[in-house]
């Protein structure tokens, strides 16, 4: 097996290969020759001895001092940050996006596993008066038992942190899972873990495919909780399928407005639908898929747009210079491809699209970013999640239609709006069907202390992930009554 490294599992407090001794490779989507290792191709059999780890660590890790969880959190962020050029360096090579992009994620983990050191510290209950003086009533938040983890590609550190972090500080057990197509940022997080001083078995790290092991994390009766980010037809394939007893999170895909009123300063306009249709190579849930733009001004930001799009460098993240990465994964690359194809079809294709090649871009999977007009709602580039560098424009007439369109899609995970209308910015974010609105900005980006999630086919939006939100699906609450 050349000089490539290969990664274990982490199982019980130990490194360890799945018991068949199978592997599978992972390769840079900027330059496929670059193999940056091999990991373990688990079964059943190894999700099942990750769930027994996690079910017998379970009791030990709930009645550990909260102080001495928060302080395990505080030093895996310490390795994070310690490690944080080399960690940026693969994780720009696993998942393509930009270096300066990595960074930030990688930062942003560490962020996230200290906010909830402290976060997990200040869980409350409540007391009841009543008449029976010889008696308190209160309730009590308390851990679940194994929670299962499953995490995508796209931000393959900082969802998993967003998980982990809520999961362990309130005394869960962990089996973690993460996207077949980014297992080594992944891997660095279970070693940061590892070198915190986790105990055995209270996390437990397993690459292998949905299919090998899916059914073994998510439905085995000792899970009680599930929390997964990914696509909408996995999301609800796994939802419908777990117990009664297992408490599910589902974070899914999106079809994200940017809606741009008559008002709009046209150059803000073409910011916001840059930064947000096309940065991360539209790779983010929350990525800018439609824009609906004003007839009147519809002309001139067009114009506008395809300006700016000719200058946007599209290469390999590790280089100085480049704006827009491959795209991760050459089954990406083949769904953005026929995406594409079909916005030809079915619109008026007004930029980009290519596939990119000659050169370094024979190597990746590069496409420069698309835009498309005269989109209409029935069309299939305006309903479905692309997840790629690809934005299509639809034309309204005026707030009311805006809303109309902005709200018929089956998704609601993001939208924003771009006016100076006070009475539209007040009116917006109930009007829109959306769990994260926003005004004058991108609908990406979220922060670590506020709540995140969808509506609609979204999310689950039982419970919302991030902040001090992201603590309670992680606990359940028990009313009690103590007489003397
Ligand atoms: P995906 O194909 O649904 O996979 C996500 C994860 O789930 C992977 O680890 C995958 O494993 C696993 N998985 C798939 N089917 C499973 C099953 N039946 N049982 C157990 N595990 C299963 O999604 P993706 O392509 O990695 O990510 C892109 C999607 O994620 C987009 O739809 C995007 O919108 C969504 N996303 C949503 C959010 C949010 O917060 N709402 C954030 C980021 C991304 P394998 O890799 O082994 O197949």
């Amino acid at each position: 097996m050349e000089n490539v490294t290969e990664f274990l599992n982490y199982i019980d407090g130990k490194w360890q290969p799945c018991g068949s001794g199978s592997t599978f490779e992972n390769r840079n989507p900027a330059d496929q020759d670059d193999l940056l290792g091999h990991f373990q191709a688990s079964s059943a059999e190894d999700a099942q001895q990750a769930i027994a780890a996690a079910e017998k660590a379970f009791p030990a890790w709930r009645d550990t001092p909260i102080s001495r969880r928060a302080k395990i959190l505080n030093q895996a962020a310490d390795y994070l940050v310690e490690h944080i050029e080399q960690f940026a360096q693969e994780l720009t090579r696993e998942e393509g996006k930009l270096l300066a992009n990595s960074r930030d994620e990688i930062a942003r983990s560490a962020q996230t596993l200290r906010f909830y050191a402290v976060e997990g510290q200040t869980i409350t209950g409540e007391t009841f008066p009543q008449d029976d003086a010889r008696m308190m009533v209160y309730t009590q938040r308390e851990p679940l038992g194994v929670a299962t983890i499953i995490t995508p590609w796209n931000f393959p550190i900082s969802i998993p942190a967003r998980k982990i972090a809520p999961a362990l500080i309130t005394g869960n057990t962990v089996v973690f899972k993460p996207s077949s197509d980014a297992p080594l940022i992944a891997h660095r997080l279970a070693e940061a873990l590892h070198h915190a001083g986790i105990p055995e078995g209270v996390f437990n790290f397993m690459t292998g495919s949905a299919s090998a092991i899916g059914q073994e994390i998510t439905g085995t009766p000792a899970v009680r909780a599930v929390s997964f980010t990914g696509s909408t037809a996995a999301g609800e394939k796994i939802h419908r399928s777990v117990s009664l007893a297992t408490r599910t999170q589902m974070e899914l895909g999106g079809k994200n407005p940017l809606i741009i009123l008559d008002d709009a300063d046209i150059d803000t306009a073409v910011d916001l639908t840059i930064k947000g249709g096309f940065a991360l190579t539209g790779q983010a849930c929350t990525g800018t898929s439609r824009v609906l733009v004003a007839r009147s001004i519809k002309a001139e930001y067009l114009s506008r747009l395809v300006e700016r799009m000719k200058e946007l460098q599209v290469g390999n993240g590790l280089d100085k210079g480049t704006q827009i990465g491959p795209l991760a994964t050459r089954q990406q690359l083949d769904t953005v491809l026929g995406y594409i194809e079909t916005g030809k079809r079915e619109a008026t294709h007004v930029h980009g699209g290519e596939r990119l090649s000659g050169g370094a871009y024979d190597k990746g999977f590069y496409v420069s970013p698309a835009i498309f007009s005269d989109v209409t709602q029935e069309m299939r580039i305006a309903q479905e999640e692309i997840f790629g560098p690809v934005v299509a424009v639809i034309e309204i007439d005026g707030y009311d239609d805006a809303i109309v369109k902005a709200n018929d899609t089956p998704y609601g995970l993001s939208a924003a709006l771009v006016t100076q209308n006070i009475d539209y910015i007040q009116r917006f974010p109930l009007d829109i069907q959306a769990g994260t609105v926003k005004v004058n900005r991108t609908t990406t980006g979220n922060l670590i202390n506020a709540p995140f999630g969808g509506l609609k086919q979204s999310s689950t939006s039982t419970f919302r992930e991030s902040g001090r939100a992201g603590l309670d699906f992680f606990t359940q609450t028990k009313t009690v009554y103590v007489g003397r």
